[in-house]
């Protein structure tokens, strides 16, 4: 294990118990080996992205200090979802648990199983309102800021984020 690093994972859930579900997952990312959780965001309510005959979602981002590479927080991340019984089905389909690398330090990488910082990070309203809570000044390699971000979003995407807790 090397240096420790600022990372930053997004959280969805939309099926038993979205809120449940990503309150364990903060613990469950706090006990990763190498990391430990340095802040949360709130939970917030979203409209489902891509197929809308699905429940709506709850979001929240994490800031994580790890030691680990960025493969193997992947792989941490992906045994937590499989934790929380993830079935995979059609894209952007109901999932108990999803966990998204959003930012891994200054680092970019693009390759067949990981893309950071994370391609729809730019774009995502429930990605954008919950990482500038914690982090609005923080630097995305290739992007502005989380707060630029979040100014740039329309009233109607910022207007479907209900903070929930
Ligand atoms: P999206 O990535 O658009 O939010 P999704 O979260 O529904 O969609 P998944 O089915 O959870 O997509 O993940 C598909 C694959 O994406 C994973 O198997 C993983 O290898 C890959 N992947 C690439 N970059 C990342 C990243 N930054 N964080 C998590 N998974 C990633
Ligand atoms: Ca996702
Ligand atoms: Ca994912």
């Amino acid at each position: 294990m090397g240096v420790s690093v600022v990372t930053f994972i997004g959280i969805g859930s939309n099926l038993e118990d979205p809120k449940r579900q990503v309150l364990t997952a903060f613990g469950e990312l706090a006990a990763v080996p190498g990391s430990a959780v340095r802040a949360r965001s709130s939970l917030y309510r979203t409209p489902p992205m891509g197929p809308s005959e699905q429940p709506d979602y709850v979001n929240a981002v994490v800031e994580l200090i790890t030691r680990l590479p960025p493969h193997e927080l992947l792989v941490e991340l992906q045994r937590i979802e499989q934790a929380h019984g993830r079935i995979r089905g059609a894209r952007w389909g109901p999932r108990t648990l999803d966990l998204d690398l959003l930012i891994f330090g200054q680092e970019k990488i693009d390759n067949d199983t990981l893309q950071v910082p994370h391609p729809g990070l730019a774009q995502r309203a429930f990605v954008i309102v919950p990482l500038a809570e914690i982090a609005p000044h923080v630097e995305i390699p290739g992007l502005p800021n989380a707060a630029t971000l979040e100014k740039q979003l329309s009233t109607t995407a910022l207007s479907q984020l209900q903070r929930i807790l």
